[in-house]
Formats: C-alpha cells, sequence, structure tokens
C-alpha cells in the first residue's frame, strides 16, 4: 500500500526541497502521470519558455582498449587483442571536418581506459585539436578515464583538470556515473568508485569547468541506490553548482555480460518516472536530458512532458550504447519534427546550452542536402 504522493507534489510546487524520502515515495508511486504533471510545471519554471533544446556533436570513441571489467559494456576490448584500436589525429580530425561540415558545435569524445597513455597523451590530443579548431568544443574524458590518468600519472584530480583545461579542454561528460553506490557498483564494474567520481567532479568544477551528471539504471539497482545516487549528485551541486544537466538513462543489454543475467529491465514508465522525479528532487539542477538514442524516439519525446526540457544529441556517432543494443537513428529534421509535435520550439544550442542559429540552412526542409548528410553520417 502506498501513500498519497500529492502532499509531495504540493511540496514540490511550493518551492520546497524533497527529502530522500519524498523521493522514494515517489519512485515506488505508480501515479507516474500526476508525477510527470508536477515535473512538467517545475520544469517551466527552470526553463521557462517553450524551448527544447539539441545539440549536433560527434561522439568519437578514441580508443575501445579498456584495462578493467564492466559487465554491462560490449565495447570495450582487453588491451593486446586483436580487434583493438586506437584512432590517429587524423582520423579524430577527418571526423571533426565531416562534425563541422554538418552544423555540428562539438565533440563528446571517451574511450576505453588505456593503461598505457599518460597525461601528456591526452595534453597532446587536446592541444592539436584546439589549436586547429579553437571555436570547436572539446567535451571529453569521463571521471573514470580522469581517474585512470590520476592514476598513471600520480597527479590529483585537480592538478589533472587544471592541466587538461589549459590544454584545451571545454567541459567534461557525466559517463561512468552508472548508479554512485558502491553497493551496486562493485557488483557490475572495477572501474573508479562513486567517491572517486564524485570527487573528480568536484575537482572539475573547481577549476572552472561544467560538466553533465548521469545515471544508467536497471544494473541491478534498487530504488534505494536510485535516491542515493540522486542525493550525491545535488549534494556536490550544492557544493559546486557546477553540473549543467542531468541524464538518466536505462541500461542497454544487448551483447553484454549482465545482459544476460538480468530479468527485469526497467520499463517506459520507469523511465519516465525517473526523468520526472530527477527534475522535482534536483531542484539545483536546470537542465534535464531526454535520451531518445537509449529510449527511442518516442519515448524521448514523451519525456519532453515528464519533465526534461532537452532533447541531447544528434550524435553522429555512438559506438558504446550501439554496441549494447540501441540502435535508434534520427537526423535533425525528425528531431525537431519529435519536439514540435510534443508542443515545443526546437532549438539547437552548443555544449554550454547557449544557442546557436544556423540562418543559412532550412533546419526543417525534407529535401535539405546537410540533412541527408547528417543522417547518412549517424549511420556510419
Ligand atoms: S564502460 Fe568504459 S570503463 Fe567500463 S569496460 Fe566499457 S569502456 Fe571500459
Amino acid at each position: 500500500m502506498h501513500t498519497d504522493i500529492q502532499p509531495i507534489l504540493d511540496k514540490a510546487i511550493a518551492g520546497e526541497r524533497l527529502t530522500s524520502e519524498d523521493c522514494t515515495e515517489l519512485l515506488e508511486s505508480k501515479d507516474f502521470v500526476r508525477i510527470g504533471v508536477a515535473a512538467h510545471e517545475i520544469r517551466m519554471r527552470h526553463n521557462p519558455t517553450d524551448v527544447v533544446t539539441y545539440i549536433i556533436d560527434r561522439n568519437i570513441n578514441y580508443t575501445n582498449v579498456c584495462n578493467v571489467v564492466c559487465t554491462f559494456c560490449a565495447f570495450y576490448r582487453r588491451p593486446g587483442k586483436p580487434d583493438t584500436y586506437v584512432h590517429s589525429i587524423e582520423e579524430i580530425e577527418k571526423r571533426i571536418d565531416e562534425t563541422i561540415e554538418l552544423g555540428g558545435t562539438g565533440v563528446l569524445m571517451q574511450g576505453g581506459l588505456h593503461p598505457d597513455f599518460n597525461i601528456e597523451w591526452y595534453e597532446d590530443l587536446l592541444r592539436t585539436l584546439h589549436a586547429k579548431y579553437p571555436k570547436f568544443q572539446l567535451h571529453c574524458f569521463s571521471p573514470p578515464e580522469i581517474h585512470n590518468i590520476h592514476l598513471i600519472s600520480g597527479l590529483d584530480y585537480e592538478t589533472v583538470m587544471q592541466r587538461l583545461k589549459d590544454a584545451g579542454l571545454n567541459s567534461l561528460p557525466g559517463g561512468g556515473g552508472e548508479i554512485l553506490d558502491d553497493e551496486v557498483r562493485k557488483r557490475v564494474s572495477t572501474k573508479c568508485n562513486t567517491q572517486e567520481w564524485l570527487d573528480v567532479m568536484r575537482a572539475v568544477h573547481k577549476v572552472g569547468l561544467r560538466s553533465t551528471a548521469t545515471m544508467m539504471f536497471g544494473i541491478g539497482d534498487r530504488i534505494e541506490h536510485r535516491v542515493r545516487h540522486l542525493q550525491r549528485v545535488r549534494d556536490v551541486q550544492d557544493e559546486t553548482g557546477g553540473f549543467t544537466a542531468f541524464i538518466p538513462w536505462t541500461f542497454q543489454r544487448e551483447n553484454t555480460a549482465l545482459g544476460r543475467k538480468i530479468t527485469e529491465e526497467p520499463t517506459g514508465i520507469d523511465y519516465l518516472q525517473m526523468v520526472a522525479v530527477s527534475r522535482l528532487f534536483l531542484d539545483n539542477v536546470q537542465h534535464i536530458q531526454a535520451s531518445w538514442l537509449t529510449q527511442g524516439l518516442k519515448l524521448g519525446q514523451t519525456a519532453l512532458r515528464f519533465g526534461a526540457d532537452d532533447m541531447g544529441s544528434i550524435m553522429i556517432e555512438e559506438n558504446v550504447v550501439s554496441a549494447a543494443g540501441a540502435h535508434v537513428e534520427a537526423n535533425e529534421r525528425d528531431l525537431r519534427y519529435q519536439i514540435r509535435e510534443a508542443g515545443f520550439t526546437p532549438q539547437q544550442r552548443d555544449i554550454l546550452y547557449r544557442y546557436i542559429d544556423r540562418p543559412d540552412v532550412d533546419l526543417d526542409s525534407s529535401d535539405s542536402m546537410k540533412l541527408k548528410e547528417l543522417s547518412v553520417a549517424f549511420a556510419d
């Protein structure tokens, strides 16, 4: 028997901060529509226009070599295996040139945890790219990669982040968060623990960079773990104010060791409820992002009525989640159509949520050459 959630929703609407007990009640409730209505109201306070933003960027996975094991990952290859790769700088530049040609403003570059790359390798990469593309945003290296650099170089997180910032890094993706609770993390991964992930983010924000925060749920976690995750993100945000957005999504099971063991997956309703509760609980994070790439375009679109104000990325290349079974494709016109049909105005943005206008391109035309190219590049 669940308690009535209306007093909790009234509290949120009145501008009061929700407790972790409130958060638990909301996530346990079956009344997800009422939670969604309240979340939308709060979304309109954080972002008081009908604009829904999206970004055009490219995910470059610079290497699949990884020296840790995550049982939910279908992408990594152990060092020395025959199908490993490391992209050359020329390959990365070619992908960036294509991204710019398609109206993209940045790159989301992440990779496995390579055992041989010291901080100079990352600095050289950033410096080279920043010198060639000074206005192109380098949104790179999630906390596990920063932790790996710290282990190899012996430098503390703040020094690592300051050096990467000086070399041209613009911001950090919040990947590798999964569930920020070691009871769950230790069962599924040997990469950085909860404290280390949060401390990397503290260092990122301390040197003046912003980052996103993510959650991947459905990896054997229970509601109590999801609540602790949200609480930890909110606590760091109270300290630093450095998170631009929160992005929850569900585990993509295909081709993963964990996927063969998990019997119950989060449903579409669980996803929408998580988006809505995130919006209500994270009162200090401005943006909540819908993850259409993992949830599908239609559920991503529906999330826009459950508290999300951003549709994420036209991601031209995404190997990690596509290796694990997310095969959704969309071009810019499709994404704009979904946003408009949900009752909002689509708007391209950059990594810091600043609006980008391309007046020379007909973004909604079905026969725009640019859009066809984008679609082809996405399928690459
Ligand atoms: S999720 Fe990242 S850290 Fe974990 S195995 Fe895959 S590439 Fe390595």
